[in-house]
Formats: C-alpha cells, sequence, structure tokens
C-alpha cells in the first residue's frame, strides 16, 4: 500500500516519516510521492528530475502559487519509526519538514478546484552543501518550472508567516605593527592594541531595526574572531578581528560592506571581505502575497537565517516559509511536531487556495 494523500495530514505526516529519507536518499520516498500524485491528483502533470517530484495544473487561473518543500531529513537519531504521544508526532523529519510536505501533497490531492494554479516542487538534499541543492539542480535544469506569483516554502515556521531574510557579510579587520622584545616594548608597536578602537567602534554600534512590508528586521554588527599574538614575551606585529554583519535585505551586499568600512573609518586597520550572502526583500506587498497574509490573519515575521526563499527572491517571485513545527526543534533527537499546529496550517492554506 502506497501513501495516501487523501488521508488526513497527520497520518500522512507519520507514513513520509517512516520512509527514511536522508539526503542522497530519497529515491523511495520520490518514488512514493510520483506513483500517489499520478493515481490521486490527476489533474497535475507530474515530472521527475533526480529525486526531486514536480507537479502542476494547467487550469488557466490568473495566479500561480508554488508549494516547496525538501523530502530529505538529517541522518535519524534512533527516533523512528514516528509515534505519537500528548499530541504531538515524534520522530526524525516531524518538524523539518516531512508535515509541511504532507500538507502541500494533501492539499494537491483533495483541492481539484483550486483558485490559483499550483506548482508543487518536493526535493532533495536541502539538508546538505548547497551545490547539491535539489532546488538548485531544477534552477538550472527546469527553470519553467519555478515561474510563480508567490512560493511558500513549508518550513517549520511556528504557524508563523516568515518572510523574506536577512543577508550576512564576513569582514577581517586587521591591523599590523612592530615586532620587539615585551621587556622593550618601547621598540615596537603593538598591533593587538590597535584592536581596542576596532572593538570599541562594535561596542558603541547601534544597529538598525527594519520595517519592510510589516517584517521588523533587527540588523547586528558582531565580533565572532579574535585572531592574534607570538609568544609570552613578544609584541605582536599583526592582529585580527573578525566582524559579521547580519543585515536587513534592504541593503545590498555592496551597500553592507560600504556601511561596514564607514563603521571603521579613520581607523589604522585594513578591511577584507571574506564571505558574502544577500538577503532577500519579503516583497509582501505583491497582490498574491497580500492574500496569503491576509489569509494568515496577519500573523507575520521577519525570517532571520538564510533559508531557500532567498532563491526565489533572486528569481523575483515573493516566497515565505510556512509550515508546521517550532523551527528550533529541528535536527534534534526529540523533534516532534503539534498535531494542532498540522491541522491549523492546513485549514489556512485551504482557505487561501480555494
Ligand atoms: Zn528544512
Amino acid at each position: 500500500m502506497g501513501l495516501d494523500l487523501h488521508a488526513d495530514p497527520i497520518a500522512l505526516t507519520a507514513a513520509l516519516v517512516d520512509i527514511p529519507s536522508e539526503s542522497r536518499h530519497e529515491q523511495r520516498i520520490a518514488d512514493e510521492i510520483e506513483a500517489a500524485l499520478r493515481a490521486q491528483a490527476p489533474w497535475f502533470e507530474v515530472i521527475r528530475n533526480g529525486d526531486a517530484v514536480l507537479a502542476r495544473t494547467h487550469l488557466g487561473r490568473p495566479s500561480r502559487v508554488m508549494l516547496a518543500g525538501h523530502i530529505d531529513t538529517v541522518p535519524a537519531a534512533d527516533n523512528l519509526p514516528s509515534h505519537i504521544a500528548n499530541g504531538e508526532l515524534w520522530g526524525c523529519g516531524t518538524s523539518d519538514m516531512k508535515s509541511g510536505d504532507a500538507v502541500f501533497l494533501h492539499l494537491a490531492a483533495t483541492i481539484a478546484e483550486p483558485s490559483h494554479d499550483l506548482t508543487l516542487v518536493m526535493y532533495d538534499c536541502e539538508e546538505i552543501e548547497s551545490s547539491a541543492n535539489g532546488l538548485g539542480r531544477i534552477e538550472r535544469e527546469l527553470p519553467d518550472w519555478l515561474q510563480a506569483d508567490v512560493a511558500i516554502l513549508g518550513e517549520p515556521s511556528g504557524g508563523f508567516i516568515e518572510a523574506g531574510c536577512q543577508g550576512t557579510i564576513r569582514v577581517v579587520v586587521g591591523a599590523t605593527g612592530t615586532r620587539a622584545h615585551s621587556a622593550r616594548s618601547w621598540l615596537g608597536d603593538n598591533a593587538i592594541h590597535k584592536l581596542g578602537a576596532v572593538l570599541d567602534r562594535l561596542t558603541a554600534y547601534e544597529p538598525r531595526s527594519v520595517d519592510i512590508d510589516g517584517c521588523v528586521y533587527r540588523e547586528g554588527l558582531s565580533a565572532v574572531r579574535i585572531d592574534g599574538g607570538i609568544a609570552g614575551n613578544v609584541i605582536p606585529d599583526a592582529a585580527a578581528v573578525t566582524v559579521n554583519f547580519r543585515f536587513a535585505p534592504d541593503r545590498s551586499v555592496e551597500q553592507a560592506v560600504a556601511h561596514v568600512h564607514e563603521v571603521f573609518d579613520g581607523l589604522d586597520v585594513t578591511i577584507d571581505l571574506t564571505d558574502a550572502a544577500a538577503g532577500a526583500l519579503p516583497g509582501l506587498a505583491k497582490p498574491a502575497a497580500a492574500a496569503l497574509v491576509a489569509a494568515a490573519g496577519g500573523q507575520v515575521r521577519a525570517k532571520y537565517g538564510w533559508t531557500d526563499v532567498s532563491r526565489f527572491a533572486a528569481l523575483g517571485i515573493p516566497a515565505v516559509n510556512y509550515g508546521p513545527g517550532d523551527p528550533n526543534l529541528a535536527h534534534k533527537v526529540d523533534e516532534r511536531v503539534e498535531i494542532a499546529q498540522i491541522n491549523a496550517v492546513t485549514d489556512m492554506l485551504r482557505h487561501y487556495l480555494t
């Protein structure tokens, strides 16, 4: 007996969780999802790309909504098969994110006349290095499948709509000096001491909070590492502090870098960029996204970490995270999801899609 997409989404979540699907081992779960969609939702065009399953309707609706979820999990931690206790479903992948997948699959099979055309993307390899990410492969090989007016990723978000995400850069702020014996320190020039001014600027820094489309992003500029020193009797000639800037998506990477240069302006230091990822604007003012926010009763908050939402933002598609489960429980031995939250997300999305 394969997956029953008409079963309630809790039973369907349990069935998905009980098919182990650690990253790079998604073939069986993809086979089962593909077979179930072909048999139980025949109004979808269904294709397979590696171990991703894609399905879409062609109903001629004025807008298209994408429902996307990864079908892989982190390695199980002796927490399979699933079980129900205290109103929660327990097991690897319950919250991240097979409950979200189950809601999407259930809705796809039970809404024959949606008010938007639907695209379903169930993809592989989200939990490992981003070069393996199934969504990235689909973007390269099947870009027309990612066209939509709004994309909903079913990652655990505690039942809130989480929109956009912050950007991040890392810079190494370096100081140089002159080496000398510490017994004759006046002959040297201490590079570590020069970092004092850098740390003072960081301590005094007042980060912005920025409201974009009703989501408040809180920036942060933080020292995350410090390097320096040669020996217990040597004035050091080099020292560096690594600074991480998490910035609201109204700044580009270039603007964020320029801002960090401003913060350290006038100091005798070098600034080298070592890592950068752009943020994503929430894009909630666009009509298809605004309707989703309205359906959720305005329960919207900013997403702080980098997620696959950013891939859609780069394509110009408003994208949100919205799924059952507490994101803080993802990847934990005691991973679980509240059954009531699975039902609430199903009801909200059914309302939005019909
Ligand atoms: Zn996830």
